[in-house]
């Protein structure tokens, strides 16, 4: 446990995280905390190194220093896959889907393995797994759209697929880098919508840019600048802080 640092039951503690690429410290130094049933925005400029705090956190880059705790459980030495199971579902900016499958067959492939309580049972598994994609696609707004091959999807319902693909694996953080970037204002409006829905059992951590969307979902915000904490908490406060707005909002 960190020194001077009473640990309540955070879902994520990030203390002292550090990772330097030759000699520049993209994040230096930072520490944050979300709670459970949370959903934390980071915004920042630009190179401020935001996707790198979910790379770190999803164990795709290796920490220089510092610790994340995610349960009590020290997530800086853990394989991307253990990381995983542990229960962090992180989307990256681009969607990762299988274009050529059904809206079905993605959200089925994502279905987590090994973890059916029917054992050897097939025939119930599968029974399960049909409900869960269907629950799911329901969830984010494909449930007519099961039988359409990824391909044929608009941006937004592609974004949502992923989500959806992630949300089969019923993460207890998931991470979002910049969902609705490229969506029109009715999609966005729905996916707001759909984060304040899942957070019920879960935490959401996301970056993004678009204000309008960052206040319909944010519970606190945390502004990333050189790789460090700028300013954090409300919405309202983070907006009327001179710093942020010189160093982000302004722009
Ligand atoms: P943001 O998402 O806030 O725009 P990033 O986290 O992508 O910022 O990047 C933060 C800084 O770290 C940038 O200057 C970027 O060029 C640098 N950076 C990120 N990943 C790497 C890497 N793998 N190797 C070297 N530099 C990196
Ligand atoms: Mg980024």
């Amino acid at each position: 446990m960190p020194i001077g640092h009473l640990q309540k039951d955070f879902l994520l503690a990030v203390e002292g995280l550090t990772v330097s690429f030759d000699g520049f410290k993209a994040v230096n130094n930072l520490s944050f905390y979300v709670d459970e049933n949370e959903i934390r925005v980071i915004i920042g400029p630009n190179g401020a190194g935001k996707t790198t705090v979910l790379d770190l956190i999803c164990g795709k880059t290796k920490a220089s220093s510092g610790s994340i705790q995610f349960r009590g459980k020290e997530l800086t030495k853990l394989k991307e896959n253990d990381i995983v199971q542990a229960g962090i579902g992180r989307k990256f900016q681009t969607p990762s889907i299988y274009d050529d499958l059904t809206v079905f067959e993605n959200l089925e492939i994502s279905y987590p393995r090994g973890r059916s309580v029917f054992g050897a049972l097939t025939f119930n598994r599968d029974s399960a797994v049909r409900e869960r994609v269907q629950e799911v696609a329901e969830m984010v707004f494909l449930k007519d759209r099961l039988g359409m091959t990824a391909d044929l999807l608009s941006h937004g319902q592609k974004q949502w697929l992923e989500i959806g693909m992630l949300l089969i694996q019923d993460p207890d953080l998931l991470m979002l880098d910049e969902p609705v970037a490229g969506m029109s204002v009715s999609e966005r409006v729905k996916t707001a919508e759909l984060l304040n829905r899942i957070i019920k059992g879960r935490s959401v951590l996301v970056i993004e840019h678009d204000m309008k969307f960052v206040e319909d979902i944010a519970h606190k915000v945390t502004v990333l600048h050189q790789g460090q904490v700028l300013a954090e908490g409300s919405m309202e406060s983070v907006k009327a802080n001179p710093k942020v707005v010189e160093v982000y909002l302004g722009h």
